[in-house]
């Protein structure tokens, strides 16, 4: 990132809200589940499938968590009707994980319930440290109990190589991922080839110990060593796939494709696109140069 860059980076809790939504329009499908289901058609005709999150975090009302059960039972139902090739990703503290950790459970649970019934899945994403612990409870629990679930694991944290250790006699399900939040140095390695290296590390754990692996990166170094470590294991494609986010890197995207591997997109939607959108633009390394188009109405590029 160049000085603009990291300006305009850390000044974005300024930017006003209707720039970030123009800025970050390439990250949400929109806040509809009809505009999800389109652009899951999408991926679907490039040979993608698709993990869809209905946008919404840090709920403290439990009617609004029990609102979110709904949502997604309704999504689950969308899914089947419309015959698409998606699953389903959910945010603990959107079901309530602040609230009442065995209310957010159940919520997941009824999720997951319904997603068995339908041969679906659930993956259970990974928010920041004060929600581990709490995260990898309920998964246990309904990986025992439903079945259909997975969950997520961040290479920045220290302990992921520990909890890769806990979970592989279970036959985890777990998207490998970096990790999004600001977390302290006593909990997450800080340094990005540090970060990099614990990733292939975790990685490698995970594949060669029998678990379902979803490589879930855009870093290019990472996606080659996945392919690498697949290959040196003679996997099958069945046994993991790649993952990446809406509107990151379409270019890649076709590149995995190509190479025969099976991906998977992230497809948010809904009308709590903020606090997404902007974790996602933290992380643009053009972002200087998208909310610069914005300001002067010009569309994006
Ligand atoms: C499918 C999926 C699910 C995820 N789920 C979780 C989760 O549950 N919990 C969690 O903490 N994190 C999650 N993440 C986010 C993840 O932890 C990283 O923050 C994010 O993927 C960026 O890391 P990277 O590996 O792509 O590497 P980076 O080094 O950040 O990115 C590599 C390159 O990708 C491009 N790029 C990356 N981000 C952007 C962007 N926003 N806009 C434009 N270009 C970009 C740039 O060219 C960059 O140089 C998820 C990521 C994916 C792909």
């Amino acid at each position: 990132m160049n000085f603009f860059d990291k300006l305009v980076k850390y000044g974005m809790p300024f930017v006003p809200k209707p720039i970030v939504g123009k800025v970050a329009q390439r990250y949400v499908a929109g806040e509809e589940i009809a505009d999800a289901v389109a652009a899951i058609r999408e991926l679907n005709a490039e040979g993608a499938m698709a993990t869809v999150d209905v946008l919404g975090e840090e709920v403290t009302d439990p009617a609004r968590a029990q609102a979110a059960v709904d949502q997604y039972l309704g999504l689950l139902d969308t899914i089947q009707a419309e015959s698409i090739d998606a699953n389903v990703s959910i945010k603990p503290t959107m079901l309530g994980l602040k609230i009442d950790e065995m209310m957010c459970r159940d919520h997941i649970g009824a999720i997951a319930r319904r997603a068995a019934k339908i041969e679906n899945f659930v993956r259970i994403d990974m928010e920041d440290h004060t929600c581990t612990d709490a995260t990898l409870r309920i998964y246990r629990d309904l990986l025992a109990e439903v079945g259909h679930v997975g969950t997520v694991l961040q290479a920045y944290l220290h302990r992921t190589a520990d909890d890769i250790n806990d979970l592989l006699p279970l036959a985890p399900n777990i998207r490998l991922c970096k990790g999004i939040y600001r977390e302290p140095r006593n909990i997450a390695w800080q340094q990005y080839e540090t970060v990099r290296s614990n990733f292939i590390h975790t990685l490698e754990k995970l594949l060669s110990g029998g678990a379902y692996v979803g490589i879930a990166t855009h870093d290019v170094h990472l996606v080659w060593a996945g392919m690498a470590a697949v290959d040196r294991l003679g996997l099958d494609r069945e046994d993991y796939e790649f993952q990446m986010l809406l509107g990151v890197d379409p270019e890649l995207r076709q590149i995995i494709l190509d190479r025969g591997h099976r991906l998977r997109v992230y497809v948010p939607f809904g009308r709590d696109w903020y606090p997404y959108s902007m974790r996602r633009l933290r992380e643009n390394p053009t972002v200087a140069h998208h909310v610069t188009r914005a300001i002067l109405g010009l569309g994006p590029r």
